[in-house]
């Protein structure tokens, strides 16, 4: 917590001399004394209400829910080699790598491929298929077809491996 500075004599010497729920608990208010100059002031606390909103392709808002992100994410990872504490790391960490009020809905989109990217070519074509929207198969297979030529190593599945995994297990 910021140093409280006295308003009388800006020390950050104070102390809380009591305090009570104000706003019917939305707020505290505290009553501090000054160690300096000893006068009493108020303060109050008060929790920020700060929702992430994000911006849906219709326009529509809703908030950010992770728990929506995180369901999203366990179908795509079903039985793949990716840990729960990953996916709940990433989804209840989501709002604190987005700087602004409100993000589109495409954006999370965008940033949870890159997350499963990194991680699981299975997870990251399941997720594609179901939850972002192609405007034709044409790009759908393009998108995996890049995703096949940054592959440098034969040790990684082929294309055709993931295409059949990704059918038979979804
Ligand atoms: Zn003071």
């Amino acid at each position: 917590m910021a140093a409280l500075k006295c308003p009388f004599c800006s020390s950050d010497d104070t102390r809380v001399v009591n305090s009570r729920p104000s706003d019917e608990g939305a707020a505290i208010r505290r009553r501090r004394e000054c160690n300096v100059c000893h006068r009493r002031f108020t303060t109050y606390e008060r929790a920020q209400f700060e929702a992430l909103m994000v911006r849906k392709r219709s326009g529509r808002r809703e908030v950010f829910d992770p728990d929506k992100l995180l369901a999203k994410l366990s179908i795509a990872c079903n039985k793949r080699p990716i840990t729960d504490k990953q996916l709940r790391g990433f989804a209840y960490g989501f709002e604190d790598d987005v700087s602004t009020p409100e993000i589109d809905s495409e954006e999370i989109g965008r940033r949870t491929l890159a997350f499963l990217k990194a991680l699981d070519d299975v997870a990251y074509i399941r997720f594609l298929s179901v939850y972002r929207d192609f405007d034709s198969v044409d790009r759908f297979i393009e998108e995996i077809r890049q995703l096949g030529s940054n592959r440098g190593e034969t040790t990684q599945p082929t294309l055709e491996q993931l295409a059949e995994e990704s059918a038979r297990d979804t």
